[in-house]
């Protein structure tokens, strides 16, 4: 039987079809129909915010964000990340300036940043990565300091807090990714969060074409708009996301208690007075008696699919060569080199990570 890396979460059937059904009376498809705008508010409650602006996916919110907040220049930003985040920045114009990230936690190393502000710098965009918060008060005294927008890459981190405030609350602007494989999903999709009342509605004019009331283009707007099932599926998701969290805690909890302590292996760093939602196991190998690489052969072959994630950085990606950027983070790339994330989603049982574990430890 094969154990993928991930698997997306499902309400019942019948929850989806009860969500959907009054469409099929109301012909209202999308454009800010009901379902959109109900799974607004019930996320600017969950998360704190005065607003939440859905989109399509969360990378084009992240370009709309951009967008929104007319940021230009260089933007420092870390190459420990998905893709998506570079190529964001990269389409919208602008320059992304890597910072290398830190050790402990995998985000970006806040005293690495002074130094790479130029003129040219318009914000500072971290990933809290694998759901990990970034050093969020040192940055904003960065930011402050220079008068620069910092924009976050949280698509890693929905469903965590710290000390009872939300990842959506730090920064100018935070964008989730609903994708299919993320801890929350509305199959595709994605939003900004924020407390600033003019980007948010600016977004929303930007989302829909740019279109003002009276048929007017404000701005050369795009296409950023949310379905309403996608909307409905956020909506069935959102109720049972305590469970899913629940859920992969245990599964996560299984791994710890057979992979805490072994000899060159490092388990996902744990943040104090952060309520962490578990998106992903990643494992550090590291003078263990398999490297990484070793180690996730072993586990195809028994049809496991962990994910070399991130690997490699975006840094050393052929559309980014030109930057001549490649070699500037070298904690980055080692850790890259090493980490391996075990597959972890909400049902996965004891029986299944033992069984991974065996493979690892054997
Ligand atoms: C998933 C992800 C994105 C992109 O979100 P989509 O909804 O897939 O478009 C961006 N950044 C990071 C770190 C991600 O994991």
């Amino acid at each position: 039987m094969k154990i993928n890396v991930t698997r997306s979460s499902m309400p019942p059937f019948e929850d989806y079809i009860e969500e959907i059904r009054d469409i099929w009376d109301s012909r209202y498809l999308t454009n800010n129909g009901p379902k959109h705008q109900k799974l607004e508010e019930k996320l600017e409650e969950y998360f704190g915010v005065d607003h939440v602006v859905l989109f399509t996916n969360g990378h084009l919110a992240l370009e709309f964000m951009i967008e929104g907040l007319d940021l230009k220049g260089e933007v420092i930003t870390t190459p420990f990340t998905f893709a998506s985040t570079t190529n964001s920045l990269f389409r919208k114009g602008i320059t992304p300036v890597f910072c290398d990230i830190n050790p402990i936690d995998y985000t970006i190393d806040v005293d690495k940043i002074e130094a790479l502000i130029t003129e040219k710098t318009t914000a500072i965009m971290p990933v809290h990565v694998y759901g990990k918060l970034c050093d969020t008060e040192k940055i904003q005294e960065i930011a402050d300091k220079y008068n620069l927008r910092v924009i976050y890459d949280a698509a890693h981190a929905f469903g965590v807090f710290k000390k009872g405030v939300s990842s959506a609350a730090f920064g100018d602007a935070s964008m989730f990714s609903f994708h299919a494989t993320k801890v929350f999903n509305t199959i595709e999709g994605g939003c900004v969060a924020t407390n600033n009342s003019d980007l948010a509605k600016k977004l929303n004019t930007l989302k829909n074409f740019g279109l003002d009331a009276n048929a007017n283009c404000v701005y050369s707007g795009g296409n950023g708009k949310m379905s309403e099932f996608q909307a409905a599926m956020g909506l069935c998701n959102l109720k049972y996301l305590d469970r899913e969290i629940a859920l992969r805690r245990e599964a996560a909890e299984g791994y710890v208690s057979r992979l805490n302590g072994i000899k060159g292996i490092k388990l996902p760093p744990v943040q104090s007075e952060v309520l962490d939602n578990y998106s992903y196991f990643p494992v550090i190998f590291d003078g263990y008696k398999y490297s990484r690489d070793e180690v996730a052969q072993r586990l195809s072959i028994n049809d496991i699919g962990a994910r070399k994630y991130f690997y490699p950085t975006v840094n050393s990606f052929t559309c980014y060569a030109h930057l001549q950027q490649q070699n500037t983070t070298p904690i980055s790339t080692s850790i890259a080199e090493k980490v391996l994330t075990l597959p972890l989603y909400a049902g996965l049982s004891r029986e299944e990570t033992d069984m991974i574990c065996d493979i690892i430890l054997s």
